[in-house]
């Protein structure tokens, strides 16, 4: 079990009575550890970018008469910085998510809309390597949260299926009914997880494969931020995986039921 850090006061009120005052601070002292953590990752992740770029602004002072390298160095220069600057995004997103907290003031969310803007966003990328994203019938479903947060995911799951599949293969985007619930599925028909990796997927910072990682400019923090979504939305976030075949990530998303309109309730059978 973990341990738990617990105080306790004794402060005597009169002659036969004292007031005891228990204080349990468990959870602060977890998020305060959690919290130390990402910030020593967080400061190790950047200097690896900054770092890259010092090195390619002297190499581009020092190649000065050669303009072909000075093209090649300036186009790192920027690939990094492009890094650099979704990595700052990401880690300002996970810190607002950290907490965990419900959220205060959700909303109705059309999933729909969701849907469509995740595959516009990635359809750049997606276009570059010939893959295509399937949007398959999502019924008009709704779900109550924060727009934002829930776009943030969706986008998250539907890039990681484009970075990790292979030329040519299709993503595939979905949503369902399920109990009170929307599940909203991304599926890829690319290289997959290795059951031992499935459940360290979820942490900031990890990679499966850090080499290939590199080439596809991810920031190891998208299932994280996924991950934390579901928690303030009070929903959860399932994988499949088998490597070589494909994977599919399921968002599971409080579902928004609209009351019946006065019209509709009419109708309704006695
Ligand atoms: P990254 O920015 O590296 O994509 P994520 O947190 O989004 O970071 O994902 C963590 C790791 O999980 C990735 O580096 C990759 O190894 C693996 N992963 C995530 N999504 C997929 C997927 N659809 N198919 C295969 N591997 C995936």
């Amino acid at each position: 079990a973990t341990p738990r850090h617990v105080t306790a006061r004794i402060a005597p009120i009169g002659s036969r009575l004292v007031l005891v005052l228990v204080e349990d601070r468990t959870r602060e002292r977890r998020i305060e550890a959690v919290r130390r953590d990402f910030v020593a990752n967080v400061s190790h992740e950047l200097k690896t970018p900054v770092g890259a770029i010092r090195v390619l602004a002297d190499a581009v002072s020092e190649a000065a008469d050669d303009p072909e390298a000075v093209r090649r160095f300036s186009h790192r220069m920027l690939t990094e910085s492009d890094r650099l600057t979704a990595l700052v995004l990401q880690i300002i997103e996970l810190s607002r998510l950290q907490g965990d907290e419900p959220l205060e003031s959700p909303e109705v969310v059309d999933v729909d809309q969701i849907i469509a803007s995740a595959a516009d966003t990635t359809s750049v990328d997606a276009a570059r390597k010939g893959i295509s994203i399937r949007v398959g019938g999502t019924n008009g479903l709704k779900v109550f949260g924060a727009e934002e947060q829930v776009l943030a995911a969706v986008t998250n799951l539907v890039s990681n299926a484009v970075a990790y599949s292979d030329v040519g293969l299709s993503v595939t985007i979905a949503a369902r009914a399920s109990d009170d619930n929307v599940e909203i599925s991304v599926i890829d028909q690319g290289i997959g997880i290795a059951p031992a990796e499935i459940d360290r997927i979820f942490e900031r910072f990890y990679r499966v494969d850090p080499a290939r990682h590199r080439s596809t400019g991810g920031t190891g923090l998208g299932l994280s931020i996924v991950k934390h979504v579901a928690a303030t939305h009070g929903g959860d976030v399932k994988v499949w995986s088998s490597p070589g075949r494909g994977s599919t990530f399921t968002l599971i998303l409080p579902q928004h039921i609209a009351a019946p309109t006065a019209d509709e309730a009419d109708h309704e059978p006695l």
